[in-house]
């Protein structure tokens, strides 16, 4: 049995290396900004959502460290394909396990409990939600820019 922490840093490394979904959209619903001045993390998430709410496509693009860039890489495949209702519930999710010692958030979050130890780095926890907060602006579709703090 590989060790559960090797395994997720191996998820993050491979995420970070060769993010998914790192690309614009084309004609996307919402463009919006994400920035840690913590870190200094900055990317832009793209949304493409249909008439019925459902998030058709997301990318993103930016710099960043590897948590905010795995995290967000992670975050375009986790969402894509839900309703932003759904999304937003993902978030909920994801943010109790990297907040709290939830441990039956895991279920439903999938490949996100990769991130689960940045719990133990409070520095490195608005990187590991700066994808999540930009998706959730976009998503209310509140301004251009979102930031961490
Ligand atoms: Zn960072």
């Amino acid at each position: 049995m590989p060790d559960l922490r090797d395994l997720y840093q191996e998820v993050i490394f491979d995420h970070n290396k060769r993010p998914r979904n790192f690309r614009a959209i084309e004609g996307a619903t919402r463009t919006v900004e994400g920035y840690n001045p913590l870190c200094g993390d900055k990317l832009t998430v793209y949304l493409l959502l249909d008439d019925d709410g459902v998030i058709r496509d997301v990318s993103f693009q930016g710099t960043g460290c590897a948590i905010s860039v795995a995290s967000a890489s992670l975050m375009t495949e986790s969402v894509k394909g839900k309703t932003a209702a759904e999304a937003e519930a993902l978030f909920n999710g994801f943010h109790d396990l990297i907040m709290n010692e939830r441990t039956d958030a895991g279920t439903q979050l999938g490949k996100l409990t990769v991130l689960s130890g940045v719990r133990e780095y409070p520095a490195r926890v608005k990187c590991a939600t700066l994808a999540w907060h930009t998706l959730h602006t976009a998503l209310r579709d509140e301004g251009a820019t979102a930031t961490t703090e």
